[in-house]
């Protein structure tokens, strides 16, 4: 029987969390990859590493599955684009109808990275959250959009690559539902409790969806899909 290997874009927040729970489900190693760009909600990069524990500490079968972390510099980002997820600018709609929180073709970036990365690893497929339900219409979230960035990065580096983003046609009250089918209880406390989505990177205020601002787009899905999924369950 050939091992099967996944690597996970794991950023620290809940998507890529209910991922990372979702990948050491199926696959018999797996690795995680996450960037620094410069991101004014960078402390969720530096909840990756307990996550990453708390999280085998779940499933002995998870423990022996989860393999290197792996954190790339992507400073250049920073530096190429101008919206408030990397300034201290306010949150707004651009003229094309996106917020200003998108950046644009990070994710196109993220997995090309990755692909990269993972092709030294003998790692051929790339796992992430993207969700073409909830996020406001970022283009690099899509579907189609991925799905051909997979074909681009098997054809350009010779080697089947595939993307696979579970979280794609469900919304935030879904996540929910996944991460609680997958870990029950405890991981819904341990996204409620360490994983960050604010993009203000507040870290003070606890709700009880999570800690952040409360206020900002992030926040108000985040808070949205808890209060709908937990309708669902009574
Ligand atoms: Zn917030």
């Amino acid at each position: 029987m050939t091992e099967t290997s996944a690597l996970v874009l794991f950023s620290g927040g809940q998507d890529s969390t209910v991922c990372l729970a979702w990948a050491l489900e199926r696959y018999d190693r797996v690795e995680t990859i996450g960037y620094a760009y410069g991101q004014r909600h960078e402390i969720e990069l530096t909840q990756r590493p307990s996550i990453r524990t708390a999280l085998v500490g779940m499933r002995p079968s998870w423990q022996e599955r989860l393999g290197e972390d792996h954190v790339l510099e992507l400073g250049t980002l920073g530096q190429i684009s101008e919206t408030s997820l990397t300034r201290d600018v306010a949150f707004e709609m651009t003229a094309a109808g996106l917020p200003n929180t998108f950046v644009p073709g990070r994710n196109l970036l993220f997995f090309t990275y990755a692909a990269a990365l993972a092709y030294r690893r003998g790692i051929r497929t790339l796992i992430g959250g993207m969700c073409e339900t909830d996020f406001s219409g970022y283009p690099d979230c899509r579907n189609a959009t991925l799905q051909t960035l997979g074909k681009a990065l098997a054809l350009g580096m010779d080697a089947p690559f595939a993307i696979e983003t579970p979280l794609m046609w469900i919304d935030k009250a879904g996540t929910w539902e996944l991460a609680h089918k997958l870990g029950g209880g405890a991981l819904v406390q341990l996204i409620v409790e360490a994983t960050h989505t604010c993009y203000l990177g507040d870290r003070e205020t606890q709700y009880a969806w999570g800690i952040g601002c409360g206020t900002c787009p992030a926040c108000d899905l985040r808070a949205k899909g808890w209060e709908e999924w937990h309708k669902g369950q009574t």
